[in-house]
């Protein structure tokens, strides 16, 4: 049974969520507070559903302390609209999230859809396993046959690097490719971006390389030896 971690102080919530999540088959560990979340990191668990309004810490700064010690995904709850915008415009870490007021159903669901994406399985290594691998109808990316943990920006993001190796993309393009709305973003998103993105590749690569290189001045361009 996959295990979730549930921390909301809300315990109307939080007693719904438990109950719908527990009907599907999943076994949840409900905790109030960052801290006591914390605290029970030591046990495994194989998604963290956070909302992001916690009596002593934010959940945002929560997923930054999960991240520092693992890659566990993690379903955002919210409240309020600048919520999403911090979400989906820093690099949090998450994978996914729901505003509430939302169905438990709906909970149930986007946690059934991110542990799928965690789960599969990787291709079947070749006689040189390569760095990066795409599965576009799945839409992931491993790196030495291991899924990356992406968000949905990074994942289209490397997937435009890597349609095209060793061809420059400028910012510009990159936006265009990898932002509904691009007109709303700015370069420095994408150098931040980047810069996670290589930090979780770096993270599952031996020699601690990342494939992707900066062009001064031009942009960003995927080394084709990493396909
Ligand atoms: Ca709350």
């Amino acid at each position: 049974m996959p295990r979730i971690l549930l921390v909301e102080d809300e315990t109307s919530i939080a007693d719904t969520l438990v109950y719908a999540l527990e009907t599907e088959h999943f076994e949840v560990c409900h905790t109030t507070t960052a801290g006591e979340a914390l605290e029970k990191l030591h046990h495994h668990f194989d998604l963290a559903i956070l909302d992001v309004g916690l009596p002593d810490m934010s959940g945002f700064d929560l997923c930054s302390e999960i991240r520092k010690s693992s890659s566990l995904p993690v379903l955002f709850l919210t409240a309020r609209d600048s919520e999403i915008d911090r979400i989906l415009g820093l690099e949090l870490g998450g994978d996914d999230y729901v505003t509430k007021p939302f169905s438990p159903r709906e909970v149930a669901a986007r946690v059934r859809a991110i542990l799928r994406r965690m789960g599969n399985p990787p291709p079947p290594p070749t006689s040189e396993p390569s760095t990066l691998n795409h599965n576009p109808s799945a839409m992931t990316i491993s790196c030495h046959g291991k899924p990356l943990n992406l968000t949905a920006h990074e994942y289209k993001l490397l997937a435009a690097l890597m349609s095209q190796p060793g061809r420059i993309f400028t910012r510009e393009q990159i936006l265009i490719k990898a932002w509904d709305d691009p007109g709303s973003a700015m370069d420095r998103t994408v150098d931040a971006h980047i810069k996670s993105l290589r930090a979780k590749i770096r993270a599952q690569t031996p020699e601690g390389k990342d494939p992707i290189e900066t062009r001064r001045g031009l942009g960003y361009t995927l080394n084709p030896d990493s396909l």
